[in-house]
């Protein structure tokens, strides 16, 4: 770890054993890195004898239900005004997996209110300098690992119990794929070693995340590949489309996709792939891609969206067929860049 990190580690110490209330953000449309690096802080400032909350935009996906604390995440669309007086009563607020405020939706207006010292914690590139204390690392698997690190600083094992090592795994193995992608560094191991020794149950959180889908859940993947792929060989790329009426065939809940953008990308020769989901305002884009090109900026120019080179979301507020006629345009103009 570097010096830089080591300070602001000490920085963040300090407002820690300063204070007493914190509050802890995920960004919307969270997933098990966000779930799993929020739960995870929260039960190291619970076992420091803190008081701690979680607040995310919308709510999560059913598969990180298990999680430990999952039930006292407070869902700002649902709790407004609690999530709102927490806020006003709180000391610290802290950021896991977003380095942009945007990605709080309807929370960010109170938070750039706010006088209140923030730290910001996150993998994602370009942060936008919003937080008073700004851990960003895009070499790290995920947020969960940096987040390690960073307490590790602080406090090494102290306050990190069984609780804790499956959130910061639960981070690990989702944002990797099951160590799948972004696990090219021997320190994610080092960690993973050292969260195994605290007690972490690797196979019980892939377990409770891979292995606990519904009947629907596996139809709607078999409809999405039978029906809704599209392949485009010639520009080396493949994607998913869900259209609002296969959702409701298919009773699709928010979550059911996990995982479904990946799967094209596994065709032979494919580089980029695309799930389109039709929602009632826009059309929900995630992205992915094998190698140099980058879907961060693919994302940020046509779609309102970031992310990493390689995985990254948007939104279109075209129809979902011109969103699609759109996209094949795209393909053409980014030929080259896409298929080396
Ligand atoms: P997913 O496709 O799984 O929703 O997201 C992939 C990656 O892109 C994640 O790191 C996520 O945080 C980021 N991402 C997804 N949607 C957006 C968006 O609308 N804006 C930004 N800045 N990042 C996004
Ligand atoms: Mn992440």
């Amino acid at each position: 770890m570097n010096i830089e990190i080591k300070n602001k580690a000490k920085g963040f110490n300090q407002l820690i054993e300063n204070n007493t209330n914190f509050i802890i953000f995920g960004h919307v449309n969270p997933d098990g890195d966000a779930i799993g690096s929020t739960l995870a802080i929260y039960h190291y400032l619970i076992n420091r004898n803190k008081k701690a909350t979680i607040i995310t935009p919308n709510d999560f996906p059913d598969f990180l239900n298990w999680m430990p604390g999952a039930d006292k995440i407070l869902c700002f669309e649902n709790h407004e005004n609690e999530a709102r007086g927490l806020i006003q009563k709180a000391d610290v607020l802290i950021f896991c997996d977003f380095n942009d405020l945007k990605r709080l939706s309807k929370v960010q207006e109170e938070i750039k209110q706010s006088n209140l010292p923030k730290v910001m914690i996150d993998h994602h590139p370009q942060p936008t300098g919003f937080a008073d204390i700004e851990f960003s690392d895009t070499s790290v698997s995920s947020t969960a690992e940096l987040l390690f690190e960073v307490l590790f600083e602080i406090s090494a094992n102290d306050y990190m119990n069984t609780e804790f090592a499956n959130c910061i795994l639960t981070g690990i193995i989702t944002d990797t794929g099951v160590f799948n992608h972004n696990s090219e560094q021997p320190r994610t191991y080092e960690i993973m070693a050292d969260l195994i020794r605290l007690g972490g149950e690797k196979q019980k959180v892939i377990n409770e995340v891979y292995n606990n889908n519904s009947y629907n859940k596996l139809q709607l993947l078999g409809n999405n590949l039978l029906n809704g792929m599209h392949y485009y060989p010639q520009f080396a790329t493949a994607f998913i489309v869900l259209s609002k009426a296969d959702q409701q065939k298919f009773n699709y809940k928010i979550g059911d996709t996990e995982g479904h953008v990946n799967i094209p990308l596994s065709i032979k020769d494919v580089n980029f792939s695309a799930l389109f989901i039709e929602k009632d305002e826009y059309v929900k884009i995630s992205l992915r891609s094998k190698d140099s090109f980058d879907v961060n900026e693919f994302a940020r120019i046509y779609y309102h969206g970031g992310g990493h080179k390689n995985a990254a979301g948007g939104k279109s507020y075209k129809s979902l067929n011109k969103t699609i006629e759109n996209f094949v345009t795209l393909l053409e103009k980014h030929k080259q860049e896409i298929i080396k």
